[in-house]
C-alpha cells in the first residue's frame, strides 16, 4: 500500500495501526501536525469478527 503525505502539512505519514488479521497497514498519522487518516477497514478481514460477535446460528 502507498504511503500518502500529509493532507495538511505535506509532512510524510507514520504508521499508526495496523489490521490485526493481515497486518496490513490501515491507518496513518502526521507526526507534524497529528493529522491522521480514515481508517481504512478490511472488508474481507472483517468477516471472521462478524462471525464471531453473532454466535453462529
Ligand atoms: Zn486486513
Ligand atoms: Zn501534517
Amino acid at each position: 500500500m502507498r504511503i500518502d503525505s500529509c493532507r495538511r502539512c505535506g509532512e510524510n505519514l507514520t504508521t499508526q495501526k495496523e489490521c490485526n488479521v493481515c497486518n496490513e497497514v490501515i491507518l496513518f498519522s502526521c507526526v507534524k501536525c497529528n493529522y491522521s487518516t480514515e481508517e481504512k477497514l478490511h472488508f474481507q478481514c472483517q468477516v471472521p469478527i462478524i462471525e464471531l460477535q453473532s454466535g453462529g446460528r
